[in-house]
């Protein structure tokens, strides 16, 4: 579970995050809805400690973030979308983020199956197009094997394919048990995604229901 209370996150003059308070739960998708610039990933990154807000509190299953050593392993992240730049396969590039975490290579394999990059494990990750990169992001998310997992636009420029991919990954993911949060600012996505669904603009919270409702208000 993700519980953040009150936060509130300002860059200067501006305010990003204004009061916001939401509780994430386990064994559903959870989309994080609002426009560009609305919010999102900066509450991600609060969640996940990278950031200090100026008001309010995070905790991910009980703990808070900002606090604890890195890496972390309750928790896996995917943030902005950034191509791998290396010359190593998919498989090596997993198994060097594991080796820093201590985590073995069968982990690897697992990791590499579930995101369904086994026919290209071995293929050069730099040349990953953006939903494979995406997939290899999720997989690196999921090594620590992690009971949450924040996703900020993983689906973001992709095609139609990868899209589906990446959805219905979510989707098992979080019928395993798993906390799963995932930022978009297509409405269109998250209502074939997500069950529940926080939404913000302008850094307050605009709505926390379920899709659903939410459609049907909308
Ligand atoms: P979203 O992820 O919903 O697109 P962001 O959290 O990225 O929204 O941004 C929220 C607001 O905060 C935007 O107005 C953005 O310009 C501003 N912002 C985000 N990061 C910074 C930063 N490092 N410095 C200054 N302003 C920022
Ligand atoms: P590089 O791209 O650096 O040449 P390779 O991917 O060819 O690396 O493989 C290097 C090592 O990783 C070898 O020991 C190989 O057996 C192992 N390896 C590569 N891909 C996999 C995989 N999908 N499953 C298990 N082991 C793998």
């Amino acid at each position: 579970m993700i519980e953040a209370k009150n936060l509130t996150k300002r860059y200067g003059d501006k305010v990003a995050v204004q009061d916001l308070s939401f509780t994430v739960q386990p064994g559903r998708v959870t989309g994080f809805l609002g426009p560009n610039g609305a919010g999102k990933s900066t509450t991600m990154r609060l969640l996940l400690g990278l950031d200090r807000p100026d008001g309010g509190d995070a905790t991910i299953a009980g703990r808070h973030y900002p606090d604890l050593p890195r890496p972390l392993s309750v928790v896996g992240a995917l943030l902005e979308a950034r191509a791998v730049h290396t010359g190593r396969s998919a498989y090596n590039h997993l198994l060097c983020l594991a080796q820093t975490q201590g985590i073995g290579p069968a982990r690897v394999q697992e990791v590499i199956d579930l995101v369904g990059l086994r026919e290209v494990a071995r293929k050069r990750a730099g040349g990953f197009s953006l939903g494979m990169g995406q997939r290899l992001g999720i997989a690196a998310a999921l090594l620590g094997d992690p009971s949450v997992l924040i996703l900020d636009e993983p689906v973001n420029g992709l095609d139609p394919e990868g899209i589906l991919w990446i959805r219905n990954l979510m989707k098992y993911l979080a019928a395993e048990g798993r906390t799963v949060f995932v930022s978009s600012h297509l409405m269109n996505e998250m209502a074939v995604t997500a069950e529940h669904l926080i939404v913000i603009g302008r850094g307050r919270l605009i709505a926390d229901c379920s899709t659903e409702e939410f459609i049907e208000r909308s």
